[in-house]
């Protein structure tokens, strides 16, 4: 699922091929992208509009169209958007006409990305702001911002990570590679770090994003550049789905279990298993 470095990697390579394009004309083949808006309805308020300006929040793309008309799109967990992609490119949803003669694609063999209208900023903000909390780029991201979000919380440290609501854009490899980094176990209970690992851990979320963003993303599924090309990030990975192998700080075997539903990768030597929690790694 792409992720936000994933998210960012897209917006920076798309910006400036979009932005002050005009959209001539957008094609939704599948409806289940825009509901509860009707083809027609999302792209009537799109099209003949100029595109001023390509942004991120989290892992939507919002695209800012002239008029505080806003268009989100979310990949979920296959979705991808291909600049001039073959005319036959497969799992097309949505086709968007450029003024240039250029053309956007959103491919999605899964069907669950999705694109949802905002109309005026403050429509926009509402919208966000009930789903996306801290944004970790943004320099809010602290240790005592997160100590503060994390306070009283016993649910896993990593599942309070991936939840939306906290620290937008983070999902599951990049939650496992910052709690690696910030040597915190995924098991420990969110609210029962010490000051100390909060800052670290805000550190190592953001290092984490950062390394995925240089890398160009991680690519381990359906994710690719709008050009077509696939992220390396996945050729760095310190844990994520590394089990068997050895960790590169203390040679320990990486072990894979289950949190909140999602696989989960440690180095249990470099990230203690909290003690309550005892025994051998669950579903390993
Ligand atoms: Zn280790």
């Amino acid at each position: 699922m792409p992720e936000l470095p994933e998210v960012e990697t897209i917006r920076r390579h798309l910006a400036p091929r979009l932005e002050d394009r005009r959209i001539d004309a957008l094609a939704v083949h599948d409806p289940r992208w825009c509901l509860p808006l009707v083809p027609a309805a999302l792209s009537d308020a799109c099209a003949g509009r100029r595109i001023e300006r390509l942004e991120r929040r989290g892992k939507y793309l919002v695209t800012g169209l002239e008029g505080d008309v806003f268009l989100l799109m979310h990949l979920r967990m296959t979705g991808t958007l291909l600049y001039d992609a073959a005319p036959d490119a497969s799992y097309r949803r949505v086709t968007f006409g450029l003024d240039d003669g250029h053309e956007l694609a959103f491919c999605d063999p899964r069907r669950f990305g999705t694109g949802e209208l905002c109309l005026g900023p403050e429509a926009l903000e509402a919208f966000l702001a009930v789903r996306l909390g801290i944004e970790p780029l943004g320099g809010a991201l602290t240790g005592s911002t997160l100590r503060a979000l994390a306070r009283g919380r016993r649910g896993p440290i990593k599942a309070f990570l991936l939840d939306q609501r906290h620290v937008a854009g983070v999902g599951n490899i990049y939650a496992d590679e910052a709690l690696h980094r910030a040597g915190v176990h995924p098991l420990r209970p969110a609210g029962s770090l010490r000051p100390g690992q909060y800052a670290a851990l805000a550190q190592a979320v953001t290092a984490a994003l950062l390394a995925g963003l240089d890398a160009g993303g991680a690519t381990i599924d359906d994710f690719r550049h709008p050009d077509g090309v696939a992220g390396g990030f996945q050729h760095e990975f310190l844990v994520h789905r590394r089990a068997g192998e050895p960790c590169v700080t203390c040679q320990t075997t990486i072990v894979k279990f289950v949190v909140g539903g999602r696989g989960t990768y440690a180095c249990e030597c470099c990230q203690p298993r909290p003690r309550a929690w005892g025994g051998r790694p669950r579903g390993a």
